[in-house]
């Protein structure tokens, strides 16, 4: 495998029963990136952690973590992982300092290691209350904070802003960026789209257990992009016109504005030949999808 990915499956798949959970599902996340990893409920996603956590066996295939295939070293291949994948469990009548000397002590880590993860996360001045006071924010930032402890290189985060207010899951954000700038890889698995397309290069969508879609951000937005032209009293005209065109894919109206599948660099060609046929083209320009709009139009889903 090559040396700068922190996560590569191949063809990786569980079957539970009759039920194929995960199918042939083959993913690479480059070092230091941010990868966004996708599905509607039931697409497989937990699934899939909980294989390259070691956590499940798969039933085919592999999962190489770190360089370490994770059936045959799993400690080597989990020694460098930090994982927050459900509501953690916390001490509510203990600090957060308290609580994370918890996990230090079972995991035999220096203490200094809390005031060094307290202080990525922005919770040093609240480290001595009671985690019970803290906010939904807060406790999710301690979560983080704790699988910080062991300075992991993969940061698995299932959902990280469940639950958060607009400021809360904000402030989240940004703490992923600044792990991610500190060299750290982040494996991100969220419903929320807006917000992995804000802070992931490259991302992965899961469908009943298959990868519909795997690359970064832009390049599979560019090429989603279509061409948009509003055209006057012609649209019918115009709709037929360039539904006979072998160079355009498929064509939809939308009132008087139709919506070309072609590259967006074509938008000039497009202009030429309506206006060669006499039809009036009051608007022409690209149109780009949100990762949102890609992701319910590959997956058929109504939101996930
Ligand atoms: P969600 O976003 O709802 O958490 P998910 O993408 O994480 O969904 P999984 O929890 O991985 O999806 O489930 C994938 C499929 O595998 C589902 O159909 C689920 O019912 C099934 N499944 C998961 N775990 C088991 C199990 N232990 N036994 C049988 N079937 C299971």
């Amino acid at each position: 495998m090559s040396s700068d990915s922190a996560v590569q499956t191949e063809h990786l798949t569980k079957q539970f029963k009759q039920r194929i959970a995960v199918d042939a599902v083959s993913l690479e996340v480059h070092r230091g990136e941010i990868f966004g990893f996708l599905g509607p409920n039931g697409a497989g996603k937990t699934t899939t952690i909980a294989m390259l956590l070691g956590l499940i066996r798969p039933t085919r295939g592999r999962a190489i973590v770190l360089g370490h295939d994770i059936q045959q070293e799993p400690g080597a291949a989990l020694r460098r992982v930090g994982a927050m994948i459900e509501a953690p469990a916390f001490y509510p009548y203990l600090s957060g300092w308290n609580n994370l000397r918890v996990l230090t002590r079972a995991a035999g880590l220096p203490d200094t290691r809390i005031d060094a993860v307290l202080e990525i996360v922005e919770l040093q001045a609240r480290a001595h209350d009671r985690f019970r006071t803290y906010s939904q924010g807060m406790k999710q930032r301690l979560a983080i904070a704790a699988t910080l402890l062991a300075e992991p290189e993969l940061i698995i985060l299932d959902e990280p802003t469940n639950g958060l207010d607009p400021a809360g899951t904000v402030e989240l954000r940004s703490l992923i960026r600044t792990l991610a700038e500190q060299g750290q890889t982040i494996f991100l698995c969220s419903h929320q789209l807006h917000e992995v397309e804000q802070v992931c290069r490259r991302v992965a969508i899961l469908k009943q257990g298959r990868v519909l879609a795997q690359g970064s951000v832009a390049e599979l937005l560019q090429q989603r992009r279509r061409v948009q032209v509003r055209v006057v009293a012609s649209a019918p005209r115009a709709l037929e016109l360039l539904r006979t065109v072998p160079w355009i894919g498929a064509v939809e109206q939308q009132g008087d504005l139709l919506l070309v599948d072609v590259a967006g660099s074509r938008a000039p060609e497009v202009n030429a030949l309506l206006t060669r046929h006499d039809i009036p083209v009051a608007e022409i320009r690209t149109r780009t999808e949100s990762l949102e709009q890609f992701f319910l139009e590959i997956t058929g889903e109504q939101g996930c």
